[in-house]
């Protein structure tokens, strides 16, 4: 009687790619609701007192391109839902223009509550605060971040630059080394269309890194 001593199949103790791709996801699905659920029952500063609702974000997690902006409006408070205004419809169509859809990207606020009367954001909210956005990143790691308006990219880059200064090039997002590219706030465009050729020309130039970063990743090293 012939007696197969045991033996691991080959292959059997080798962890697949895909199963390690499935458990980080797990993993990553199970953080990024705890940190929702955490923000949600925020009660850092005093905004809380003030707000409808918690705006946490919209979109894919997944996506390879996250949208910050400054902090929710009033519609955006009743709503429960970044840039869901006029500015957000305008938001809508700058990224369509370069071929991404709401559902597509990630798009989040440095603030996650309204300012009361949609004042600038005080340094105690915004230290209270960032850190559900320096997560959210960590968990997205996005490949292109694209700083609409002055407050989010000299927040994001730790600048006191102008946006005039700040537009124009791709940064390096300090805490990840991630692209960064800063455009105006479409509330300002609304105000000043003339400037909507610049943040034109701000969308190509992330469009076209973003590109050029995914063609450069995919290339066997
Ligand atoms: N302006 C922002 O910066 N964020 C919003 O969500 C809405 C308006």
């Amino acid at each position: 009687m012939g007696v197969r001593v045991w033996a691991p199949r080959e292959g059997r103790n080798e962890v697949s790619e895909d199963a390690v791709l499935q458990a980080d996801s797990l993993q990553g699905g199970a953080l990024w609701e705890t940190l929702e659920t955490e923000a949600l029952a925020c009660r850092g500063c005093s905004l809380h007192t003030r707000r409808q609702q918690v705006v946490f974000g919209v979109g894919s997690p997944a996506s390879d391109w996250l949208i910050v902006g400054e902090a929710p409006g009033a519609e955006e408070d009743r709503r429960g839902e970044p840039f869901v205004g006029r500015a957000g419809q305008l938001l809508d169509a700058m990224l369509l223009a370069i071929g991404l859809d709401r559902e597509q990207v990630y798009i989040a606020n440095v603030l996650k509550c309204r300012p009361p009367g949609n004042r600038d954001p005080q340094p105690e909210e915004v230290a209270t605060c960032s850190g559900y956005l320096d997560r959210q990143i960590d968990l997205i790691q996005p490949r292109m971040i694209l700083a609409v308006g002055r407050f989010a990219a000299q927040h994001l880059l730790g600048s006191e630059r102008s946006i005039g200064a700040l537009r124009g090039q791709v940064w390096a997002y300090p805490r990840t080394g991630t692209a960064l590219v800063v455009t105006y706030h479409p509330s300002y465009l609304l105000r000043k269309p003339v400037d909507k050729a610049k943040a034109w020309r701000d969308l190509c130039l992330a469009r076209d890194a973003y590109q050029e970063r995914v063609a450069g990743a995919n290339v066997a090293s």
